[in-house]
């Protein structure tokens, strides 16, 4: 069977080495030794100012919208995981969704001006399967509304933009640390952001509002990450250069190999040094990628029809019509795409993707 992704596991002695750790000081939460050097170790690597690991990269996209929000209109993408829009509606607020531009999959900067009304808080756009938005026009129209720009970097482990992190872009940003993902923790995620003081929000934001063992600032929910989790993470950290390069050669060699012409493959910007997180391709009609998929599956092939569906199509939804984001996420599908997914594999792929096209 090969599905869309397979978690990268590093050898399980390096794990038990930082596990040991946790048994030997019996301390397994609330920001204990190795959350906080997990935390050290990403920003060296990253080069960011702050960050937060939490338990999931949901909880942050509901900790940003909840300072940001304020009950108003959020202008969001209709292509981009559910939890991007229900933090949303979580938080009451609303979603106005903007189409997105057919190339690069992101929210599509030019319509953003003519969704701003007075009711508009904040900006949450997604850097689609990493590949950065157009984050110097959000930043100039954001300015001039005087609006909060979140960034839901779920999938930007390792990505620069300019030759710094995307995630040192908007006011905060996010990112998960899921299983699925290219830096994992089983579950977990994270808050970046520049400044200190909105690092002091978010930080008690994600801890009850504690302010010392016996004050409380503000409301808040516990986001918090364990030790567990944080073991693996410092076990996986050191591979994450391996796996962005496993994928590129897995990705090139996709690029090499199926017909070109028939299917589109995502554009990415333009001073963009990309993590290759996911492969998308974009076929002519849903009927070929129906096609595509039955025949992947009858070879025991499983690539990922994703995003689906268009968000502003959620039933629980009200919205108007997203054209170029509803018929991108009709005919999209992510291929497979792991450390360890072999050349014969990816031929068959390639042949099987080919004859239908
Ligand atoms: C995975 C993902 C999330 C949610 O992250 P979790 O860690 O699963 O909570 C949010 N947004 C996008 C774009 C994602 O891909």
């Amino acid at each position: 069977m090969i599905p869309v992704t397979k978690t990268f596991l590093p050898p399980i002695e390096e794990y038990l080495t930082h596990l040991q750790k946790v048994w030997d000081l019996k301390w397994l939460t609330n920001r204990g030794p190795l959350i906080r050097e997990l935390e050290d170790k990403i920003k060296d690597v990253l080069r960011v100012k702050h960050i937060i690991i939490t338990n999931n990269g949901t909880i942050p996209l509901q900790i940003a919208v909840k300072l940001f929000g304020n009950h108003g209109e959020v202008i969001t993408t209709p292509f981009s995981y559910v939890a991007t829009t229900s933090s949303i509606v979580w938080e009451n607020c609303k979603p106005v969704f903007v189409d997105i531009d057919p190339d690069h999959l992101t929210i599509d900067e030019k319509k953003i001006e003519a969704a701003i009304t007075s009711k508009t808080t904040a900006i949450l756009a997604t850097h689609v399967f990493g590949n950065p938005c157009n984050v110097e026009v959000i930043e100039t129209i954001a300015k001039k509304h005087n609006l909060k720009v979140i960034y839901d970097g779920a999938h930007c482990f390792g990505v620069n933009y300019n030759n710094t992190s995307i995630f040192n872009y908007g006011d905060v940003s996010t990112c998960s640390f899921h299983a699925t993902k290219l830096f994992q923790t089983g579950e977990g995620g994270a808050l970046f952001c520049n400044s200190s003081e909105l690092y002091e929000k978010l930080f008690y934001s994600h801890n009850f509002g504690h302010n010392g063992p016996e004050d409380f600032l503000a409301p808040g929910i516990n986001g918090k990450s364990s030790e567990l989790h944080a073991a693996m993470g410092l076990t996986v950290l050191p591979y994450v250069n391996r796996i962005i390069t496993d994928r590129k050669k897995i990705i090139d060699y996709y690029l090499k190999n199926l017909s070109p012409g028939k299917l589109k493959v995502l554009k990415i910007r333009e001073g963009t040094e990309w993590n290759y997180s996911y492969f998308p391709v974009i076929f002519e009609s849903e009927t070929v990628l129906l096609e595509a998929i039955k025949k992947l599956n009858e070879s025991g092939i499983f690539p990922r029809r994703y995003f689906y569906p268009s968000l502003n199509t959620l039933r629980y939804l009200n919205t108007q019509k997203m054209p170029v984001s509803e018929s991108v996420a009709q005919t999209i599908a992510c291929l497979p795409l792991y450390s360890g997914l072999e050349e014969n594999d990816l031929e068959r792929i390639c042949n099987i993707i080919n004859s239908v096209l």
